[in-house]
């Protein structure tokens, strides 16, 4: 890792010393974001996957479950098997088989072919509690059936609540001019967002092959979770009348990501390797850049000041692909960092604990 080693001015001329002075800041100007990045240490597991992380995050061993018959393996890892967890499973197979399935309550799961068998991620769902998830692995030639049943880590979500003050009452009426002008306006901004929803769409029906390789990077080079996964954020609309809070409605809706601190202009690097497949101005994600990491993996990066990729740029882990902002539906500078497996909302954050081996 580089490190900066400066030495005293053993000089007593003030000019020498002052001119030392500037060249320092202006190297710290130029260097320092540099060094952001040379902060940043990496963890190595499995004997295989390099994983980058902040040094304020704390690593742990991910949680593991296995079967076995005939020579054959099954291994799950996994954070914690929690809701919003990926897994990662790995087949391994003794050589007088070849092939081998995977069910994940009947829907068969991509799998990748290694060096040592078979590999695939897939993620535990938000309304896990509701459904009895239940894992089956078969190796025809060796007549193995095993079912696995996930049994899920109880998790309760804390609540947030918005309140939002409406102001003003009917108003005046507007005349037919503005009524049309308002009109136009509404229609127009429906015809931006239906345009994006049918960009998102496409970007996320990719459906390439696994390019995931043995690096994962934590997407910030600072650690600092201001709101999780999964909070419910209660949104409250009031009115005051008669100096008195009316409550007008209140929806819920459930934060689909993980937000990390950061100040504008602050690094966001790639998650896994993948290929970039949105890198736009959106409405609510603001610049928004999303990876497509094959078989239906994608991780997400919101609200950014800049993006570093172009669309169909293929990218590695670690690579700096952008800077934190607060573009788009957002209160204050943050990353907004999503992970999508198959459709399946995860926590992208459940992945760097992950020993995915090829
Ligand atoms: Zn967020």
């Amino acid at each position: 890792m580089p490190r900066l080693h400066l030495r005293c001015p053993a000089s007593d001329d003030r000019n020498v010393v002052s001119r030392l002075q500037v060249s320092l800041l202006l190297l710290f100007v130029f260097v320092s974001p540099l060094l952001a990045r040379s902060e940043r240490r990496i963890y190595v597991v499995s004997s295989a996957t390099r994983i980058h992380l902040p040094r304020d995050f704390k690593w742990q061993q991910p949680e593991r479950r296995y079967a076995e018959a005939e020579g054959a393996r099954l291994d799950l890892y996994s954070r914690g098997f929690k809701v919003g967890d990926a897994v990662y499973a790995e087949i391994r197979l003794p050589e007088k088989a070849r092939a081998s399935y995977l069910r994940l309550d009947g829907v068969t799961l991509p799998l990748t072919k290694t060096s040592f068998g078979y590999r695939t991620l897939f993620a535990i769902p938000s309304n896990f509690m509701a459904q009895h998830m239940e894992l089956q692995w078969t190796v025809p030639e060796l007549q193995i059936t095993k079912y696995l049943a996930l049994r899920p880590t109880s998790v309760t979500w804390p609540v947030t609540k918005n309140y939002r003050r409406v102001h003003g009452g009917p108003g005046r009426k507007l005349t037919p001019d503005e009524e049309r002008r308002r009109q136009e306006r509404q229609a127009e901004f429906e015809r931006k967002i239906a345009a994006e929803r049918r960009i998102k769409a496409a970007a996320f029906s990719s459906r390439s092959a696994d390019r995931i390789g043995l690096s994962i990077s934590h997407p910030r080079d600072m650690h600092y979770i201001t709101s999780s996964i999964f909070v419910r954020r209660m949104q409250i609309s009031y009115a005051i009348e008669k100096k008195k809070r009316k409550e007008l409605g209140r929806r819920t809706i459930i934060h689909n990501g993980v937000d990390l601190r950061g100040k504008v202009g602050a690094p966001i690097f790639a998650m896994l390797d993948g290929r970039v497949v949105l890198a736009q101005r959106m409405h609510y994600e603001g610049n928004y850049t999303v990876l497509d990491h094959g078989n239906g993996v994608f991780t997400g990066y919101m609200h950014q000041s800049k993006i570093h990729v172009r669309a169909g740029q293929d990218v590695r882990a670690g690579d700096f692909i952008g800077e934190v902002g607060s573009t788009g539906f957002s209160t204050g500078p943050h990353l907004h960092a999503t992970l999508t497996i198959r459709g399946v909302v995860a926590d992208p954050l459940s992945l760097l604990v992950l020993p995915i081996r090829n």
